[in-house]
C-alpha cells in the first residue's frame, strides 16, 4: 500500500498527526523520525514536533533503537502505544450481541456477550450494552477517560447522517432506533455507527487475514448475509454507506424462496434458518415450530454443523455462496474475498474448499492474477473487533471527511 504524504502547512497538524500516526500504526517494528520523515515527506521539524505530542498524549512509544551500519547515530524507534488509549467495539447480531475492548493495536483486551437483539427491544439493550462496557472497562481496571470511544457494527440498512438504524429485514421489532444518540447518551462515550459487514471488513484490514491485501471484499455470514467491500485499503462505502447489500443476487433457479418474493436469492441460500429447514426435510433433524426463534434456529443449526449426514446441505449451500462470491470478485476485481462472521466458525470446514475451488477456476480474472476465499482469522468476534476499529480509524484517519468536525462526523473526535 502506498504511504500517504503529508503537508508541512500548520493549520492541518490534525491532518500531519493522523499521516504520522497512519505511518506507524502500518509499520508494527516501528519507524525512526528520519524513516517517518522519508515515509511522510513531512519536513525532520514537523515530524519532530508531531511525534513529541503524540509521545506527551502516549499514542505513540519510543521501541528500542536501530543501530546503523555506518556513521550515523543510533535511531530510536516509534511505534504505536498499544495501551495508551483503548476504544470499545459492539457488535449486534439478531442472535448474539458481543461487546470487546480493544487496545490501541486492535488486539482484544476482554470482551462479553449479552442480549440478542432478535429478543430484546432497543432500550434495553442500550441499556445492556453500556452495562456491559463499564463492566469491561471496571474489570479491566484500565482509565475511563483512555477510551476513544465506542464503535456499533449493527445491520443495515442504517441512515449515517444520523446515527438510526432503520428497518433491519432481520430485526422486525427495530424500526428507526437512534441507535448512535442513545448509546451515546447512555456511556457518554463518542460513538461511531456502521454495518456489520463493512466493520468486520475493517477489522480483516486492521489486523486480519487481509492485513496485507489493499483490494478484498469480507462476506458476512451471520443471521443473514452482507459484504464489507474494500478498495485501494478504503472502505467502499457507496453514497449513504450502504453498499455490500449481497443477498438478492441470482445463484440457483431452484434455490429457496427469498423475503423478496422471488427465488433463488443468495441470502436465504445460506441462512441457518433455512438450512435447518432443508436438514429437516430429509429428516436429519426435528422440524423447528414455526414461530421458533433465532436462538432456537441457531441452537439447531449448530446441531446439523456437526452432522455428517448433513453435509450435503452444507456443500449445496457452498455452492450458491461461491456462484454469488464469484460475481462479486467479478464486479470489484479484488485478489481475495474473506469469510467470516458468527456462523463462519460452524460452516468453514465444508464451505472454504468449495468457495476456494470456484473462485480460483471460475472467476474473470484468473488469468491475471488468482483470487483467494480466505477464512477469517478472527473468530467469531470479528463484528465487535471492527467496531472497535471503527473508533480507531475515525481517530486514526488522514481521510479529510472523518477530520472536518461538525454534525456529521459521527461524533468521534480526532486523536486527542
Ligand atoms: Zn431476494
Amino acid at each position: 500500500m502506498e504511504g500517504r504524504r503529508g503537508t508541512n502547512l500548520p493549520r492541518v497538524a490534525d491532518f500531519n498527526q493522523a499521516v504520522i500516526l497512519d505511518a506507524v500504526r502500518h509499520a508494527p517494528d516501528g519507524l525512526s523520525r528520519v524513516e517517518l520523515a522519508e515515509v511522510t515527506g513531512l519536513s525532520a521539524q514537523a515530524v519532530s514536533n508531531i511525534t513529541r505530542r503524540l509521545l506527551d498524549r502516549e499514542l505513540i512509544r519510543e521501541a528500542g533503537t536501530l543501530v546503523s551500519v555506518g556513521r550515523g547515530k543510533p535511531r530510536t524507534l516509534l511505534q504505536l502505544h498499544p495501551t495508551g488509549h483503548f476504544a470499545i467495539g459492539v457488535h449486534i447480531d439478531p442472535t448474539v450481541t458481543t461487546v470487546a475492548l480493544l487496545d490501541l493495536l486492535g488486539e482484544v483486551v476482554a470482551s462479553v456477550r449479552t442480549l440478542p437483539a432478535s429478543a430484546t427491544p432497543p432500550r434495553q439493550l442500550v441499556t445492556a450494552i453500556t452495562e456491559a462496557a463499564a463492566g469491561l472497562v471496571a474489570s479491566t481496571g484500565i482509565d475511563a477517560g483512555r477510551v476513544l470511544g465506542l464503535g456499533i457494527a449493527a445491520p443495515g440498512p442504517l441512515d449515517q447522517g444520523t446515527g438510526v438504524v432503520l428497518e433491519p429485514p432481520l430485526l422486525p421489532a427495530w424500526t428507526r432506533v437512534g441507535l448512535r444518540e442513545l448509546l451515546h447518551e447512555a456511556t457518554g462515550y463518542p460513538v461511531v455507527l456502521h454495518k456489520d459487514a463493512a466493520a468486520a471488513a475493517l477489522a480483516e484490514l486492521w489486523r486480519g487475514s487481509a492485513a496485507t491485501l489493499a483490494d478484498f471484499v469480507f462476506v458476512y455470514l451471520g443471521t443473514g448475509l452482507g459484504a464489507g467491500l474494500v478498495s485501494g485499503g478504503e472502505l467502499l462505502g457507496g453514497s449513504t454507506d450502504n453498499a455490500g447489500e449481497i443477498g438478492h443476487l441470482m445463484v440457483d433457479t431452484d434455490g429457496p424462496v427469498c423475503g423478496c418474493g422471488r427465488r433463488g436469492c443468495v441470502g436465504p441460500a445460506i441462512m441457518p434458518r433455512t438450512l435447518v429447514t432443508e436438514a429437516a426435510d430429509a429428516g436429519l433433524l426435528p422440524r423447528p415450530a414455526p414461530g421458533a426463534g433465532d436462538r432456537e434456529i441457531d441452537e439447531l443449526f449448530t446441531a446439523m454443523c456437526r452432522l455428517p449426514a448433513a453435509r450435503p446441505v452444507l456443500e449445496r449451500s457452498a455452492t450458491r455462496l461461491a456462484r454469488a462470491a464469484a460475481a462479486i470478485a467479478n464486479l470489484l476485481d479484488v485478489r481475495a474475498v474473506v469469510f467470516g462472521g458468527p456462523a463462519w466458525d460452524r460452516v468453514g470446514h465444508v464451505y472454504l474448499p468449495i468457495l476456494r475451488d470456484t473462485l480460483l477456476t471460475t472467476t474473470e480474472a484468473r488469468h491475471v492474477h488468482p483470487v483467494t476465499a480466505l477464512g477469517s482469522a478472527l473468530g467469531p468476534d470479528v463484528g465487535a473487533i471492527g467496531a472497535g476499529c471503527l473508533v480507531l480509524e475515525h481517530s486514526f484517519s488522514t481521510r479529510p471527511s472523518t477530520l472536518l468536525l461538525g454534525p456529521r462526523d459521527d461524533q468521534v473526535a480526532a486523536v486527542p
